[in-house]
């Protein structure tokens, strides 16, 4: 996904390395090259511009390492704003709060939602928790066909909502239904639509305050690039969203949304979908993504 932007910094970092001594000059250049390698990558051009004046401002600083050379010292500035662009830490799910909790999945159709309410089933029950399934998009009745075939294939319940319903009635009615099942943590599949609507938000407001979820995740697919950050924003506005779920990291795009997506919303990526299996699903560590792009 980083290989055209790893490949760029690459060209980048030679050239600045180089340099015996560097001067200001031969810094502006390298990071002018370096802010086109991030728009070029489909980084949101405000993260790129505070991103350059952060690394400028350090490595025109007193910052002497005396084991690195001027060059390895941009590097290593580059390699830890892009860290600290991203959250700096893996950020993991809150599960806080009276049992059974509720994390809620958000997003737009396509993006990868009920997939990724397969995969998290996957990883809770690997940490001994007892996940419970419940689909509230009642609009298309193949979105709960296709969660409750979910369940069937992992042995996880699922709560047999009907088309009939009211989405807020389901996941009130599934808690209750959670509890009774012996389970800890009900994940709830909410409605997507095509484009972001006041009616999907205004219902994804009332499940939130009915459930009062421990978690809400958005799913946001990666390929749409700045949409996806676009999109962060919208839903974080309207749900004041727990973090990110950034789907199809295994695709061709250009990754900018992984680096924007934080820095726009305040809101970190948790996860990262890595492909279209059940155990594709990974938790997200900045530090390692920004390592991965420098190379
Ligand atoms: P929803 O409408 O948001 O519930 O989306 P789905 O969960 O039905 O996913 C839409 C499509 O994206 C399906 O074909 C999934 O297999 C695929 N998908 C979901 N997550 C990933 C991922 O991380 N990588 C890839 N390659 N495909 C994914």
């Amino acid at each position: 996904m980083f290989d055209n932007l790893s490949a760029r910094l690459d060209s980048v970092f030679k050239k600045l390395k180089g340099h015996g001594k560097l001067t200001e000059k031969n810094i502006e250049e390298g990071l002018k090259e370096v802010r086109m390698a991030l728009l070029e990558a489909d980084v949101h051009y405000k993260v790129a511009k505070n991103f350059i004046a952060s690394v400028k401002t350090r490595a025109l600083g007193q910052e002497v390492m005396r084991s690195l050379t001027p060059g390895q010292q941009v590097v290593k500035i580059v390699n830890d704003e892009l860290t600290a662009l991203m959250g700096s830490q893996n950020e993991s799910l809150n599960l806080s709060g009276p049992k059974p909790v509720s994390v809620m999945l958000v997003g737009l159709q396509g993006s990868g939602k009920t997939t990724t309410t397969g995969k998290l089933a996957v990883s809770l029950r690997k940490e001994g928790k007892k996940p419970y399934l419940v689909p509230a998009d009642v609009y298309r009745p193949a979105a709960i066909e296709q969660l409750r075939t979910l369940g069937e294939q992992l042995d996880v319940p699922v709560y047999p909502s009907d088309g009939d319903m009211d989405p807020v009635e389901i996941c009130r009615k599934a808690r209750i239904a959670a509890q009774k099942a012996g389970c800890d943590t009900l994940l709830l599949d909410t409605a997507g639509r095509l484009h972001i609507d006041e009616a999907l938000m205004d219902e994804l407001v009332r499940i939130r305050d009915e459930v009062q979820p421990s978690e809400i995740l958005l799913v946001a697919d990666a390929m749409t690039g700045q949409d996806a950050v676009n999109i962060a924003e919208s839903f974080d506005k309207a749900l004041d969203i727990g973090g990110v779920v950034l789907s199809k990291m295994d695709g061709d795009a250009r990754g900018g949304a992984a680096l924007s997506i934080k820095s726009i919303t305040g809101k970190p990526i948790k996860f990262i979908g890595v492909g279209e299996k059940l155990n594709q699903l990974e938790p997200f560590h900045p530090d390692r993504l920004a390592s991965s792009i420098l190379g």
